[in-house]
């Protein structure tokens, strides 16, 4: 909270030193970023106890409650670049998440034939969405729930967002589903196996495994069952395929054409739209828009509302891809018949971690080899990329992960 600080051009006549003088200027910014934030949650608590949050669950865990300004950062954070679609569905769907995928597929079968049986959603495409949530239950986030929607309630844009999923936060905590040391999650305050906001956990979340909580942190089993709710939600139709990739005729208007504007197989048959072998689309696909993510020469979709009950999960279209292509990998079927538009396709996770020791074996400190090309790594391969005369962009793509194998 800004607050106008005192004028200061008496203390100035008292002849303290430079070094304290700038401390005294410095200290407006200074008290802006106090992470006190009791006069904040004392505004805000007349608003948690109509919303149904306890004086004791109220005081339990926002007493001493302490902002991380690191999530302000995060909210604040424009990336320098926008990650290629290429990089984006290589790292999300690739030969290592489908084999733990099938793995988790035969480990919980039994569990998603149940979750098919009541919500109408095949069990590939529930694994899907585990596996780009949150890589089937190994990567939550790492950021305490109450804190950091605590500190997005008070600071930053956005807080009356914020502030609806913090007292829901509290409601989970109160209603016990969830052990309040575990509700850990993403800086934003999604969590979980499925990396649910609090509000949604609150709508969809359902208790699949009996036991009488909802515990999307610790059972695998309510996070599928909560999955296929969120769906079938979300206007999933059983049995309904997502969509297919087709093959479309040279020239074919894009224009006004996307995933929202439905039209029935007939129109697209008779504008040149075929499956990727070039035979007719199947009728049962019903209504479809036409979905293409790199331009008329990248790969091309027909999609389904089911799609769209996938895009509603994370209000993207990337993303609604990557679990579509992923639970269709999971099905068997392999990667898309038309390449992505580039002379330097992306790079899976395995490969990432490759470039990433090359770098190393070239005396880069790059940190951990994770497979996460971060700013550390984007920064030695962009010195690589110069030496080898290649454009210094930082991306990490076949072109370069070449050239450091050949040497
Ligand atoms: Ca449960």
């Amino acid at each position: 909270m800004a607050r106008h600080h005192p004028d200061n051009r008496p203390l100035a006549r008292t002849g303290l030193g430079l070094a304290l003088w700038s401390a005294l200027v410095a200290m407006p910014s200074a008290m802006a970023q106090s992470t006190d934030l009791s006069a904040c949650m004392a505004e805000l608590r007349p608003a948690a106890r109509s919303a149904g949050v306890h004086d004791a669950t109220w005081s339990r865990h926002t007493a001493g409650l302490q902002a991380d300004f690191s999530v302000i950062e995060k909210l604040n954070f424009q990336p320098e670049f926008r990650t290629a679609i290429w990089d984006y569905m290589s790292a999300l769907v690739d030969d290592e998440r489908v084999a733990d995928g099938l793995a988790r597929l035969a480990e919980h079968r039994q569990v998603l034939e149940r979750a098919e049986q009541r919500f109408g959603v095949d069990p590939a495409t529930v694994v899907a969405v585990w596996g780009v949530e949150s890589n089937f239950g190994q990567t939550f986030g790492k950021y305490p729930l109450v804190q950091a929607l605590g500190t997005l309630s008070c600071h930053g844009r956005r807080q009356n967002f914020f502030r609806g999923e913090f007292l829901a936060a509290l409601r989970i905590l109160q209603a016990g589903h969830i052990p309040p040391d575990r509700l850990l999650g993403s800086w934003a305050g999604a969590f979980g196996h499925t990396q649910f906001m609090p509000t949604t956990f609150e709508r969809l979340a359902v208790d699949f495994d009996g036991d009488g909580r909802a515990d999307l942190m610790d059972s695998a089993v309510d996070a599928l069952g909560s999955t296929a709710h969120f769906l079938a939600r979300a206007g999933w139709q059983r049995g309904l395929p997502w969509g297919i990739e087709v093959k479309l005729p040279a020239g074919i208007a894009l224009a006004g054409e996307g995933r929202r504007t439905k039209r029935p197989v007939a129109d697209w048959m008779a504008r040149g739209v075929r499956r990727t072998d070039g035979s007719a689309l199947p009728e049962s696909l019903g209504s479809t828009g036409l979905l293409t993510l790199a331009g008329p020469k990248g790969p091309a979709f027909l999609v389904t509302r089911n799609f769209d009950a996938l895009y509603s999960y994370n209000a993207a279209e990337s993303y609604g891809l990557a679990i579509a292509h992923l639970s269709d990998r999971l099905r068997g079927a392999g990667p898309f018949v038309t390449p992505w538009p580039t002379d330097d396709p992306g790079l899976s996770r395995a490969q990432r971690r490759e470039l990433q020791g090359l770098l190393v074996m070239r005396g880069h400190e790059i940190g951990p080899v994770d497979g996460m090309l971060g700013e550390k790594s984007r920064q030695a391969i962009r010195l690589e990329q110069q030496r080898l005369g290649h454009e210094a962009n930082g991306r990490g793509g076949q072109k370069i992960l070449q050239a450091l194998r050949g040497g």
